[in-house]
Formats: C-alpha cells, sequence, structure tokens
C-alpha cells in the first residue's frame, strides 16, 4: 500500500560552502539508513518509525497526471509519496540509483560537482519533469549530485520497477523520454549560461525559477546555498542579492526570500530563462506528450 514517509536515505552533503548544512545531513543519513532499512519488513515497522499511510489516488506531477487512470493506477503499486527537506541530498555523484523520483510540491537542483568542492546547478527539476533519467538511458548510477532547493513532496519509485513500467511501449515511456529531452535542453542551456552570463544575471534566473514553481509565496533560501547553485562565491551572490534588494525586485531577510517585481528581475535575467520557458511553454512539436 502507498505510504507516506518523511525521511530519505542520504550521504554526506557535497556542497562545499555549506558547512552547517552538510552537519545536518550527516545526522540525518544515520535516521534515514535506519528507516530504510526497517521499511523493507512492513507497514507494521514503518508505523513504529512513526511513518503514516495514505491512499494514492493523484498526482499533480505531469508525467504521472498524463497517464490513463488505469495505467496510474497499476503504478501507484510502485509508488510513495516522500516529503523532502531543503538541502536533502537525492542522489551522489557516480553512486547507484536506488530509486527515481517524480516532484509534485518540491523543486530539485541537479549540481556538477568538481574535484576542488565547488558546485554548479546545471538543471532544475519540478512537477513538469523526473529525477533519474540516466537510469532510462541504461546508466546505473548517477551522473550528477541530486539536491533537494524547495522542499515538499515527490512520488518516490523503486529504479528497478522504474525500468519494467519504462521499457514497455505506452505514455508513461513517451512522456519520460519527452522529460529527457527538456532535461537535456536545460542542461545545455546552464552549461552556456555558466560559461557567458555574470552572477547578477544568473542569480535572477534561479529566483524567477524558484518563483515561478512557488508562486506569489515567500520561499527559504540561503545565500550559502544559493552560492553553491551558482556555483560563485558567497560575497559575489550576496552583493547581487544586495543590489535586487535595493531596486525593490526582492524582499529578502535571513533565509527567506519573496519576489516582489517580477519585472524587475525579468529585466536583469539573461536570455536563458526565457530560453527554457520557451521549451517548456512550448505548443504542440513532433513528439510532444501534451501536459
Ligand atoms: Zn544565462
Amino acid at each position: 500500500m502507498p505510504r507516506s514517509i518523511r525521511v530519505e536515505p542520504a550521504k554526506t552533503l557535497r556542497l562545499s560552502t555549506i558547512s552547517d548544512a552538510a552537519k545536518r545531513m550527516r545526522d540525518q543519513y544515520f535516521v534515514a539508513e535506519r528507516a530504510h532499512q526497517l521499511s523493507k519488513y512492513g507497514e507494521r515497522q514503518s508505523h513504529a518509525l512513526g511513518m503514516t499511510s495514505q491512499p494514492l489516488h493523484a498526482s499533480s506531477n505531469a508525467i504521472l497526471a498524463a497517464l490513463p487512470a488505469d495505467q496510474f493506477s497499476r503504478l501507484t503499486r510502485h509508488l510513495v509519496r516522500v516529503n523532502l527537506a531543503r538541502e536533502q541530498v537525492l542522489y551522489e555523484t557516480a553512486r547507484p540509483f536506488r530509486h527515481v523520483y517524480f516532484p509534485e510540491t518540491c523543486l530539485v537542483s541537479v549540481l556538477a560537482d568538481m574535484e576542488n568542492g565547488t558546485t554548479v546547478q546545471v538543471a532544475q527539476i519540478g512537477r513538469s519533469g523526473m529525477l533519474g533519467i540516466y537510469l532510462a538511458l541504461g546508466s546505473q548510477n548517477a551522473a550528477h549530485q541530486a539536491i533537494i532547493c524547495i522542499s515538499g513532496t515527490a512520488l518516490r519509485m523503486p529504479a528497478e520497477m522504474f525500468l519494467q513500467e519504462f521499457r514497455q511501449p505506452g505514455v508513461f515511456h513517451k512522456a519520460v523520454l519527452h522529460s529527457i529531452r527538456r532535461q537535456i535542453f536545460t542542461i545545455s542551456q546552464h552549461v552556456a549560461c555558466n560559461r557567458i552570463h555574470n552572477v547578477s544575471q544568473r542569480l535572477a534566473w534561479l529566483l524567477l525559477s524558484i518563483h515561478d514553481h512557488t508562486g506569489p509565496a515567500e520561499f527559504s533560501i540561503t545565500q550559502e546555498f544559493m552560492s553553491g547553485l551558482l556555483g560563485s562565491a558567497r560575497p559575489e551572490v550576496a552583493k547581487a542579492a544586495h543590489e535586487f534588494r535595493t531596486a525593490g525586485y526582492i524582499r529578502y531577510t535571513r533565509a527567506n526570500v519573496t519576489v516582489v517585481n517580477r519585472v524587475g528581475l525579468e529585466a536583469a535575467v539573461c536570455e536563458c530563462y526565457g530560453a527554457v520557458r520557451k521549451e517548456f511553454d512550448s505548443p504542440r512539436k513532433p513528439g510532444y506528450i501534451p501536459f
């Protein structure tokens, strides 16, 4: 039966600029590993850990929402709704996949991490996509680190069950392929952006994309975390954020940000934001799946 849990196995956070977050993640890792071990022994042990069961009738994830009702119903046997906390690590680079994720209300950052500890975001995945595309492409290991940028829910599926379903021709197969094409486009745009555009432009892209996901609500994100996503020194990010606040584009208190002037941010952002938005908002194209 589908169930909801609050923890996910995770290894040490490797964002070198997020030392406090790394400590939290190390503590969480032991709790999460224990939860994962016990969850294999069924519902009774899950309840012993404070996990709750709830029926799974629908999902706001676009890939799953595109499925015919009977196919979605069949998939629910393999799906678990999980609550994912900000800065929680879902994948480590070159580590085997255990699950794929279909984000609902959470937003995931995919990071390239360098040998010197520097990280930089190469993609963001929200409710329109899925996490784990390299599994569909034949790899057993994650190509990049994946970390929760905005907390929320996702539906999680064991890797072997995902492959079993993906290999069957049909709507699910096509929807996953469509998500892969979009992610390749997004990653390509990030590569160009990280090479050419400045911190201020890239911060505007980050804030606008989060705002697209969360709507008008304020969201929590620290300057340390943003510097890890942008691959830039924290003082540079702080300077850009200060300029946006002075210009009245954002309100920023501690780790809470509210976008108050989208038009201002849209004037400050580079072309990359619009290019990715266009890809995601595009009308029908060959291979387009309407969701
Ligand atoms: Zn750019």
